[in-house]
């Protein structure tokens, strides 16, 4: 265990950030790396409790006491090792999750939880650092092959753990670089990257194949894949955007999310020009709903130079405190200030916007609300008289997904769920033989750490179908890891 009463002696630190006032004056990571010294103390904290609530908190069963421990005693590399042993990336998940593991930690029922995301993250990049992480090479071939099509999180977990066990893999990716979200959504205030290339390097180094700007189902036929693979996963990600559809929403200056952020990225990565560029510099922006997605729109808005930023939510202000409806170790729903809503950005609960108004020549310049309260069957009354209209000349749409795009489905010919999403078996299999999927397509918009954890689980049933047997590992109903 961590240190004996080491959660007595010593007080949860996160990391520092540099100013909002200095950092949303470029696109960089933000964050300051705490001492060595300090980083053994934070494992320290951990109680090593007997029954680790954090380890069903986090949906990878990461070993999160095994690793504290290993870092209270300065044995980094012991650390790195069990880290990778269940999280295939952990640069992504050290950075990007909301880490219901802490919020699943016992010492957090009495005091600030152990620091279990930003342990994770320094121990990764001083795997990095010190140039332990190395591609690992299988050791024998099986001469099957399984093509993974889409390359977020889901998708790479799934591509290295099939190629670890000797198949040949091939992961074809629409978009002209790899990543997914992480590369075309998140911001690089969140993550640059480079963390993205460097883990790729590793990855083409071990042997996966990486096509890039090839769309299934356009680029290469369905037929064609179906014809060449022993087994296809299906990684698409769940990309079809939620509209808004009332007046004036084809006003110029009312813009998706989606298309908002993968621009920015785009242009961050110099791949745009600034004429091409959907830029809020010196705008009024609204950015209507909330999550991930909003926050980013908020935070990349200020560092375009926006005149004001101002957030609409159509839900009621949650509670600033876990509430009796969900108690620890579950996930609570209560307010969450992200590090963008700090750097400068107004935010309205209870509010649903009616109507987009424009300047006469097609520009959007402004919308118009109405406070609304959700009533006992949980549906919406507007409130009478509270009409108000806000000067605009940016929206940005942040309303969620519908799952993933339908087409390249229907060409293989596979069932959706009641939610729009694709069908699967408890073994990740879709309603035709050979065909699975994962991440997002399978379950709607999720998370990073739940990607990399249907990938893991997707490679061990698709290794099973193949050969019978695996010598992966799969996370069961319970949450534990087994193989078979
Ligand atoms: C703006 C934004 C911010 C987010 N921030 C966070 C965060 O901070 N933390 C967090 O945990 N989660 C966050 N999420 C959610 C997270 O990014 C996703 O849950 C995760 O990326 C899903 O991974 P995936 O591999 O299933 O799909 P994706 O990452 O969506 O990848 C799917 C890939 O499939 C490709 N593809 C689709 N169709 C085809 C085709 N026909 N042929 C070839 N390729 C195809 C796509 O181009 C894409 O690259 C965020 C989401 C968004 C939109
Ligand atoms: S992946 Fe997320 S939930 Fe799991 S240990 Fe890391 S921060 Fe916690």
């Amino acid at each position: 265990m961590g240190k004996l009463k080491g959660f007595l002696e010593f007080d949860r630190i996160d990391e520092s950030q540099v100013n909002p006032s200095e950092r949303i004056k470029n696109y960089s990571e933000f964050t300051i790396s705490p001492s060595p010294e300090e980083l053994n103390k934070q494992g320290g904290r951990c109680m090593d409790c007997g029954v680790p609530f954090c380890h069903s908190g986090c949906p990878l069963g990461n070993l999160i006491p095994d690793f504290n421990d290993a870092v209270y005693k300065n044995d980094w590399k012991k650390a790195l090792n069990i880290l990778h042993s269940t999280n295939n990336f952990p640069e992504f998940t050290g950075r990007l999750c909301p880490a219901p593991c802490e919020q699943a930690c016992v010492l957090g029922l009495v005091s600030p939880p152990v620091s279990i995301e930003m342990i994770e993250k320094y121990i990764v990049e001083k795997g990095f650092k010190e140039g332990w992480i190395k591609p690992i090479k299988p050791t024998h071939k099986t001469g099957k092959k399984v093509a993974v099509i889409g390359s977020g999180p889901a998708g790479l977990a799934a591509a290295q753990q099939l190629n670890r066990v000797g198949h040949r893999v091939t992961v074809f990716e629409k978009d002209n670089k790899i990543g997914g979200l992480l590369r075309y959504g998140i911001p690089d205030f969140k993550m640059e990257k480079n963390i993205i290339d460097r883990r790729l390097e590793i990855l083409i180094a071990e042997g996966i194949e990486f096509n890039t700007s090839i769309e299934v189902g356009k680029d290469i036929s369905t037929k064609e894949l179906e014809k060449e693979f022993d087994a296809i996963i299906m990684c698409i990600g769940a990309s079809v955007k939620r509209n808004l559809p009332i007046l004036g929403s084809d006003l110029k200056g009312v813009i998706q999310a989606m298309d908002f952020l993968p621009n920015s990225n785009k242009f961050v990565d110099k791949q745009l020009s600034l004429q091409k560029q959907l830029s809020a510099k010196n705008k009024d922006v609204i950015v209507i709903g909330g999550g991930d997605t909003g926050s980013d729109c908020i935070g990349t808005s200020n560092r375009q130079g926006a005149k004001s930023v101002i957030n609409f939510e159509i839900t009621s202000k949650p509670s600033e405190e876990r509430t009796n409806k969900n108690p620890w170790p579950f996930w609570p729903f209560k307010l969450k200030t992200s590090s963008s809503h700090e750097e400068g950005s107004h935010r309205e609960w209870s509010i649903m916007t009616k109507e987009f108004i424009g300047d006469g020549k097609g520009n959007l310049s402004g919308l118009k609300t109405v406070e609304i309260k959700w009533n006992h069957k949980n549906e919406i009354e507007e409130i009478k008289g509270t009409e108000k209209i806000w000067p605009c000349q940016m929206v940005l749409l942040a309303l969620g997904f519908l799952g993933p795009e339908k087409s390249i489905a229907e060409k293989f010919e596979l069932k959706l769920n009641q939610r729009g999403n694709i069908q699967t078996d408890e073994h990740y299999k879709s309603s035709k033989n050979k065909i699975f999927a994962a991440g997002d397509a399978r379950r709607g918009q999720s998370l990073i750490v739940w990607a990399i954890s249907e990938g893991r689980d997707v490679a061990f049933e698709v290794d099973k179908f193949l050969m019978g047997k695996s010598f992966l590992t799969k996370k069961n109903s319970k949450g534990d890891l087994i193989s078979a």
